[in-house]
């Protein structure tokens, strides 16, 4: 079959068969120079998606070929018989609950055998990556071989690590010609982009956070609530049980954005040295989600009762700690991390006394770009000592010369830059103003 008449059917507003979806994926994939499509077909394939959409069944088929598109994850073969879960963010700042996350559902899922082979990411936009932070851990590997990865899962239960190439092809090569065609913004390409990976990770049960707020994909609940919806459905559809919480990212999460030293706030979390309250919800109630989708507990209480106590009693943190040594990072993480400081930090004073209405947080995460905590450019080399701490939150009163937030940097005219980002993103008003209400981080809860 021709690419053409496909694509012409697309744009005219038609509605594609599952063997047509099936042609075009396959025209992703194809060594064959004859039946691969081009770069431009590609393109015009998505431009006609993100005009014209696509409805349940399209998704659902779309999502299907790209899963199948390479190799499938079996850990049933490879010997693991508990439930495998997963969670995916749709990516925020400050963002760090895979960290804590993957240890904690191992270690309260313990008994019935659950695994946490968890696919990560790099930074994308103002957004941090796991893979990224992670890599801050000198020696960490984030593409285990298949024997280290088993060892990784047998000793911790869980590990964190980057998709290989063969693993959803169809959306490597999709993904990288949306990223420079304008056609990310398409709730069914970012399903099918999101979910084909996670089907092809061999999963039992995956819990989504959709973020919502000026540092999310999403910037409004209507488009949050959109996403949610079709994540959920369409990973029900393909036979995932799946259930997304939609969370707040109006503010930065927990009490940091950076590489490292997002790793080290996780670190301090899983041992109990300081937890951010909306990070401590944010984590145990998707650990409580999956414990309770995957089967590894019976209720919602007794799942949230699970991931408490996987927190408290250290399990979660000495779980962490088996996962990075098997990776090859640092025996004694919780002790001595070995985590690079940056050379200069300083504090950002408030310009006046008053109220911080509201913080961009997008400008926040591409001010942390900015200071080479992300890339600008792909294929980019990043500095993971640098980034923002100590950040005010919206509600907060400050005094003038109280810091706003503290920037660590490279160099004295990269942190100026970012102290300066800082002041543009914080809106301060007279503090007799009323202030944002300080509303619940996790706002909804999205079933099928
Ligand atoms: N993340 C993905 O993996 N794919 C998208 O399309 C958007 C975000």
């Amino acid at each position: 079959m021709l690419p053409q008449p496909l694509i012409a059917a697309k744009r005219d507003g038609g509605t594609l068969a599952p063997p047509q979806i099936a042609e075009f994926v396959a025209g992703l994939v194809a060594g064959d120079e004859a039946l691969r499509w081009s770069d431009a077909q590609v393109a015009a394939m998505a431009m006609a998606i993100v005009c014209r959409g696509m409805d349940a069944a399209e998704t659902v088929a779309l999502t299907h070929a790209m899963a199948h598109s390479g190799r499938r994850l079996d850990w049933r073969a490879e010997g693991f018989a508990g439930p495998v879960l997963d969670k995916h963010s749709t990516g925020g700042v400050g963002d760090k609950v895979s960290l804590v996350l993957a240890p904690l559902l191992a270690e309260a899922g313990a008994d019935a055998g659950v695994i946490v082979p968890m696919v990560s990411g790099r930074g994308l936009g103002h957004t941090g990556g796991t893979l990224d932070k992670l890599e801050a851990l000198r020696g960490y590997d984030v593409a285990p071989s298949p024997e280290r990865l088993r060892q990784a899962l047998r000793t911790a239960g869980c590990a964190i690590f980057g998709a290989s190439a063969d693993l959803a092809p169809a959306d490597r090569r999709l993904y990288a010609i949306r990223d420079v065609t304008a056609t990310v913004e398409s709730v069914p390409l970012i399903t099918a982009s999101i979910l084909s990976k996670k089907l092809a990770a061999g999963l039992d049960a995956l819990v989504l956070d959709v973020k919502v707020g000026s540092g999310a994909m999403m910037p409004t609940l209507p488009a949050a609530r959109l996403l949610a919806r079709s994540l959920v459905d369409v990973a029900t559809g393909a036979g995932l049980p799946a259930r997304a919480l939609i969370t707040d990212m109006d503010r930065v999460l927990g009490f940091s954005a950076g590489n490292a030293l997002e790793v080290q706030e996780a670190i301090d979390f899983l041992a109990g040295r300081a937890r951010e309250p909306r990070l401590l919800e944010v984590t145990l109630r998707l650990a409580a989600e999956a414990l309770q989708l995957g089967g590894a507990a019976a209720d919602a209480s007794v799942a949230r009762r699970r991931a408490e106590s996987a927190l408290a009693g250290g399990g979660a943190a000495e779980r962490f700690a088996r996962m990075v040594a098997a990776l090859g990072g640092p025996r004694d993480v919780l002790a001595k991390p070995g985590l690079a400081l940056a050379p200069v930090q300083c504090d950002v004073p408030a310009p006046r006394a008053g109220l911080v209405a509201r913080l961009d947080v997008r400008a926040l995460g591409l001010a942390v770009v900015a200071l080479g905590g992300g890339r600008r450019h792909g294929g980019e080399g990043i500095d993971p000592r640098v980034g923002l701490t100590h950040l005010a939150a919206p509600g907060e009163q400050v005094a003038a010369g109280q810091p706003l937030a503290r920037v660590h940097a490279a160099d004295r005219a990269s942190a100026d830059e970012a102290a300066a980002a800082v002041l543009a993103a914080c809106s301060l008003v007279d503090a007799d103003m009323p202030g944002p209400a300080a509303g619940p981080v996790v706002i909804e809860s999205v079933a099928p």
